[in-house]
């Protein structure tokens, strides 16, 4: 393999740490030229310390003096703000760049990256969900890739590597059913924020754990595979399946199956993403059949879990409704780690946000920008 330059985009947080113990496994093979953090100066003065990238970026500009004085006897070049994490992604030296943002803000560097003909190892599934159809069509324009991190995706892309000349029938993406599954409107009332928190098989950052907790995350992945894979709406499914070893499954036209499966571990699907065709060898734990003789599924309770429905309605009325339905999402999560609404108000808001935005079609990336904003304002007037 040739070296590849790589910038991680949210190096401090649970993808981004990850992705550096990869990186850090196979130094013949990766040479990591940018790291960015949004507001954990600490971390990313660490990292930069022991990874010598080429530049960092701290989004919050007021820690801006503290990255530059701890890194100043060092080559390393700091910047700061939104535009600088759109402008580092198109240094020459970087060939792919990890999206592992949270939410929107993923959504502008992503996009420059792709302009500037870089191969994306994407985690941010916001990207896709708020702007699949620009995304897709600038990475196809530019002649990009798109490599999946999202275990569930990353899973449907090894089960089709090999096969991109036969079509795809179905999808079924896994699920975990997260910490309430089989619980009941009357019992998540009173769930806290801790209980939330809380996800049976994956460490991961807090939103993307609430979301977990809603089944936002599934709704979100759906729309991401939708863009990824270029599926029908019919052609995605969802199913619970709790024991998260079974990463997804791609039915072919001809009724045959195939799963990928392992042990929980985001080490694996980033790895994969960043080496690909190549799988290299790993010390990651092992699968052992025994000690699983059971791998159970159940269909996903969308009477209680609303948020998934939502996902599908959204994906079906296409436009700016996924973009609407996002900008709710993060709202209501934000909200509700913050202790100002409860469980159920999450979906309950993102609904009624979703029912007073009409959806637009054909979105260029300013209409976005203008809809993400709008559903921001009409989601907070709704939380009291
Ligand atoms: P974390 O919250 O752990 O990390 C987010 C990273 O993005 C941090 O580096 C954070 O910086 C940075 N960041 C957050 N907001 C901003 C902003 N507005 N501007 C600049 N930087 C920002 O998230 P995860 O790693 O869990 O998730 C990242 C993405 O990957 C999400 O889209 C998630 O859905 C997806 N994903 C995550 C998985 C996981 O296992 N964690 C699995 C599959 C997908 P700082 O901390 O310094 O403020």
């Amino acid at each position: 393999m040739i070296k590849k330059g790589i910038a991680i985009l949210g190096s401090t947080g649970s993808i981004g740490t990850q992705a550096l113990e990869v990186i850090s496994n196979y130094p013949e093979l990766f040479s990591l030229e940018v790291i960015t953090a949004g507001k954990n100066a600490k971390l990313l003065i660490e990292q930069a310390l022991q990874f010598q990238p080429n530049s960092v970026v701290i989004s919050e500009e007021s820690l801006y003096d503290e990255v530059c004085n701890a890194l100043k006897d060092h080559p390393i070049h700091v910047y700061t703000g939104e535009d600088a994490l759109c402008q580092v992604v198109e240094s020459t030296q970087v060939n792919v760049v990890l999206t592992a943002l949270v939410g929107f803000a993923g959504l502008k560097p992503t996009l420059r990256a792709i302009n500037a003909g870089k191969d994306i190892a994407l985690a941010n599934k916001e990207t896709l969900v708020v702007a699949g159809e620009l995304v897709t069509q600038a990475a196809q324009e530019k002649g990009v890739n798109i490599y999946p991190v999202d275990s569930e995706h990353s899973a449907i892309f090894q089960c089709i590597v090999g096969e991109f000349h036969n079509k795809i029938e179905k999808i079924y993406l896994t699920a975990s059913g997260g910490p309430f599954r089989g619980w009941s409107r009357d019992q998540l009332i009173n769930v806290q924020r801790e209980q939330a928190l809380k996800h049976p098989n994956w460490s991961m950052g807090a939103k993307i754990t609430i979301d977990s907790a809603t089944l936002m995350n599934k709704g979100l992945e759906v729309i991401e595979a939708k863009w990824l894979f270029n599926l029908k709406p019919e052609q995605i499914d969802v199913i619970v399946h709790p024991q998260s070893i079974i990463h997804s499954i791609v039915q072919f036209e001809d009724g045959s199956m195939k799963a990928q499966m392992g042990l929980p571990d985001m080490k694996l699907p980033i790895q994969f993403a960043l080496t690909y065709p190549s799988r290299l060898k790993t010390d990651f734990q092992r699968f052992n059949f025994l000690d699983y003789p059971q791998l159970s599924f159940e269909k996903p309770n969308v009477e209680v879990f609303t948020n998934l429905s939502l996902a599908f309605q959204a994906m079906e009325t296409g436009g700016t409704a996924a973009c609407v339905l996002n900008a709710a999402n993060e709202i209501t999560v934000a909200a509700f780690l913050e202790k100002k609404i409860g469980f159920l108000d999450i979906a309950a808001i993102n609904q009624k946000t979703m029912n007073l935005i009409s959806s637009k079609n054909n979105p260029n990336l300013n209409d976005y920008i203008a809809f993400d904003k709008e559903a921001r304002n009409v989601a907070s007037s709704l939380i009291l």
